[in-house]
């Protein structure tokens, strides 16, 4: 991965290099950004750069340094197959790992992911690739403990070792406190990257021990793709909060219910976009992103959500994602928010 294939992000990327270049590398960094606007890549990126043999700057055009491309450290890392390149992300149970799943279990699949996708693949796109749809992935112990090891060792290339977390917020507690001590005093040359779209979610202690890079958002193709997937889904459920006919909301909600947890959530932070969006567009007359594909309903819904039931309607969502988040029953959490959305409404 270079840094010329990342679209958009050229001002964070000449501070990194600046920074490379000058030798003031802090060892715990956190690429704070959504992968479909580079942010795995920008990590990779990153790391070539740090291992090229042959660093490349540029007297004209905005991007000021690249790596190379071409010499053997280049071309390692970019097939990640550097034997100091170590990645760490989240897994879970399959039809062949059918207990105690680490991330040693799929260094070749999350390789191919991430090959396959030139790094912009999504987390929802990594679960799809492993098949385990409806679980949530996990950063074990047992992943930690494997880190503590590795990077207790001598780098076998006798350069950087380097180590890419890839969403630290799916790490559980006891993972994250054996990482402590390696993400405050690793041994010399380490650089640590945790790649992630929010703080969050973070554990507070690893927060506090990293330091943040962070990406700029929305390069142009994120909303759309979200509206695209969710806005027939979002469009038909509100029209029948207005209704509130319980056949036809049962089988909706089975519908949403029948999506993996990831996309539910997916859909639920969608629609807490729109919803902002539309108070925005009530209450300061910005434009609004809901796209039905008819008319009336595109101009009348956002006058729909006011400063009356703005509140409600964010908690409403907040709960339900912090309920499937937790693995409730899905039917139930969207019946419940059903109900809690459609009584919002009705209070403008
Ligand atoms: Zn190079």
């Amino acid at each position: 991965m270079q840094f010329k294939d990342i679209v958009g992000q050229r001002d964070v990327i000449n501070r990194l290099t600046e920074i490379i270049d000058s030798g003031r590398v802090s060892h715990a960094q956190m690429v704070l950004g959504d992968e479909r606007d580079g942010s795995l890549a920008l990590a990779l990126a990153y790391l070539q750069y740090l291992c090229c043999e042959h660093r490349v700057h540029h007297a004209e055009g905005d991007l000021r340094a690249d790596s190379c491309g071409e010499c053997p450290s280049c071309k390692k890392v970019s097939q990640l197959m550097h034997p100091d390149l170590h990645l760490v992300f989240p897994n879970a149970t399959t039809e062949r790992v059918k207990s105690n799943p680490s991330c040693a279990d799929f260094e070749g699949e999350f390789r191919e992911f991430i090959l396959a996708h030139k790094g912009l693949g999504t987390l929802e796109q990594w679960y799809d690739h492993l098949g385990v749809d409806n679980k949530q992935g996990m950063i074990r112990e047992s992943d930690a403990a494997q880190i503590v090891r590795t990077l207790g060792m001598k780098a076998y290339e006798g350069g950087w070792r380097m180590l890419v977390i890839w969403r630290p917020s799916r790490m559980n507690a006891s993972a994250a406190n054996e990482l402590l001590k390696t993400l405050e005093e690793p041994m010399p040359q380490t650089l640590i990257l945790l790649v992630d779209d929010s703080l969050e979610e973070l554990l507070p202690t690893i927060r506090s021990r990293v330091q943040v890079v962070r990406m700029k958002t929305g390069n142009g193709n994120r909303k759309t793709e979200g509206s695209e997937e969710f806005a027939p889904m979002l469009v038909g459920w509100l029209r029948m909060l207005f209704k509130l006919k319980m056949k036809e909301l049962s089988a909706q909600v089975d519908k949403m219910a029948a999506m993996g947890r990831e996309q539910q959530k997916q859909f639920l932070s969608y629609t807490l976009d729109v919803m902002r969006d539309c108070f925005l567009q009530t209450t300061a007359g910005l434009p609004c992103r809901i796209e039905s594909g008819d008319e009336k309903f595109d101009a009348m819904f956002p006058n729909m959500v006011t400063v009356n039931n703005i509140d409600l309607i964010n908690d409403a969502l907040n709960d339900a994602l912090f309920a499937i988040g937790r693995n409730a029953y899905g039917k139930i959490a969207f019946m419940e928010l059903s109900f809690r959305i459609s009584k919002a409404l009705k209070k403008r």
